[in-house]
């Protein structure tokens, strides 16, 4: 059993681990500076373990606070999800990612050093591979960013390579996320974003609640089975245990660092994801095509071999699992903010 410290444990990827790591028996504290969250999550966390869940609620670049909290609940391993993760946003701002994202990183690091805790895993992206060369996607394709928030994470990958170099006292796990989709079960917890959505599956779902008008299909002219661009997406709860398997092997092997894939290794187009999402949750999408965005790719996806072999995990739930818990969410929500 560990006690891990969840540093963006009240985000949407934290919440869901955060949740697995407590059904797999392991104690866990949540901190976070509530930027691109809310405290009352951490109150839903709770209702879904049925067990209180401490909330420090900081900033990572603070390093005393860090220290503060590794120290005051005693946590022996460290989660890292905190970050900021708009693209458009890294673009315009490069620095305000720099900082929170790569300073933000250090500080961590340099707490952990300070307390003595050496075992983390951090969220990385399928971002740092850039442009396949090949597909599916393993963990040896070269990296090449083509924006400041993946190279912020291909930065911290750097980083904690050279440390786990340095000391090999380290257990690191850098996960590379494919596309989170979906929401815990009981529809308490899943992705709310702020404003209007970036990514696909929550766009989708506020076009269907009525809260968007329709959905821009950001190009048809790729070279995919119906021309629209094709994604390895994942449910948030596969995600959420290839955690816990993620520090379960790096507490049990002498590796000071490992790289991991998180994906089903099964491609979906836009206009499939739209047409799952109608067929299971008998709603209608109105969708209209639309230009290319800028740095799209047409196809990523996944080799999860390494994780499978390596780590004893793959992905079990399917694409209708993701479009219902993405529905009841939303529907949860609405009745709740109703
Ligand atoms: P999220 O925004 O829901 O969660 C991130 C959490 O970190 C938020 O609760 C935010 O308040 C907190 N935070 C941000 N900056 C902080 C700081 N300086 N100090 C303390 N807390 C801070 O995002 P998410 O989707 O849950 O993503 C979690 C991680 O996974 C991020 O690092 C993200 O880059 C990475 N990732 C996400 C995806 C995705 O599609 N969601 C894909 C690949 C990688
Ligand atoms: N997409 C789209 N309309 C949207 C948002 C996304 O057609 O409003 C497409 C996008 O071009 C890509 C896929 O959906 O092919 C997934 O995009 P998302 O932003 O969710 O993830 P990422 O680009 O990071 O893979």
């Amino acid at each position: 059993m560990m006690k891990v410290l969840l540093t963006g444990g009240a985000g949407y990827i934290g919440s869901h681990v955060a949740v697995s790591l407590a059904a797999a028996g392991h104690d866990i504290v949540c901190f976070d500076n509530l930027s691109n969250s809310r405290a009352a999550v951490i109150e839903h966390v709770e209702a879904i373990t049925g067990q209180p869940v401490p909330l420090v609620v900081g900033d990572i670049r603070d390093r005393d606070a860090v220290r503060g909290a590794i120290t005051d609940h005693g946590a022996n391993a460290v989660i890292h999800f905190a970050g900021l993760k708009a693209v458009g946003e890294s673009v315009a701002d490069p620095m305000k990612y720099y900082d929170n994202n790569v300073r933000g990183t250090l500080s961590l690091i340099e707490a952990m050093v300070d307390c003595d805790v050496r075992t983390l895993v951090f969220s990385s992206s399928a971002t740092v591979y850039g442009e396949p060369q090949y597909l599916p996607l393993d963990e040896a394709h070269p990296t090449a960013v083509t924006n400041p928030y993946g190279r912020t994470k291909l930065m911290i990958e750097e980083m904690l390579s050279d440390i786990a170099a340095a000391d090999p006292a380290w257990r690191i796990a850098v996960l590379r996320y494919f596309n989170p989709v979906g929401a815990h079960d009981s529809g308490l917890i899943g992705e709310d974003p702020n404003g209007v959505p970036n990514n696909l599956m929550p766009f989708i779902s506020r076009v269907a609640a009525g809260r968007l008008p329709e959905l821009a299909v950001f190009g048809d002219d790729y070279a995919t089975p119906d021309g629209t661009g094709v994604r390895d997406y994942i449910h948030v709860d596969d995600l959420a245990e290839g955690h816990v398997a993620a520090l379960d092997r790096i507490r049990a092997q002498d590796d000071a660092l490992s790289v991991w894939n998180l994906g089903t290794g099964q491609g979906y187009s836009v206009l499939d994801m739209i047409s799952a999402f109608e067929r299971i949750n008998n709603v209608r999408v109105p969708h209209r095509v639309g230009p290319r965005r800028p740095g799209d790719v047409a196809s990523c996806y996944a080799s999860p071999d390494r994780a499978r072999d390596e780590l004893g995990w793959e992905a079990k739930r399917d694409l209708d699992a993701m479009c219902a818990s993405t529905w009841r969410f939303e529907r949860t929500a609405a009745m709740r903010n109703a």
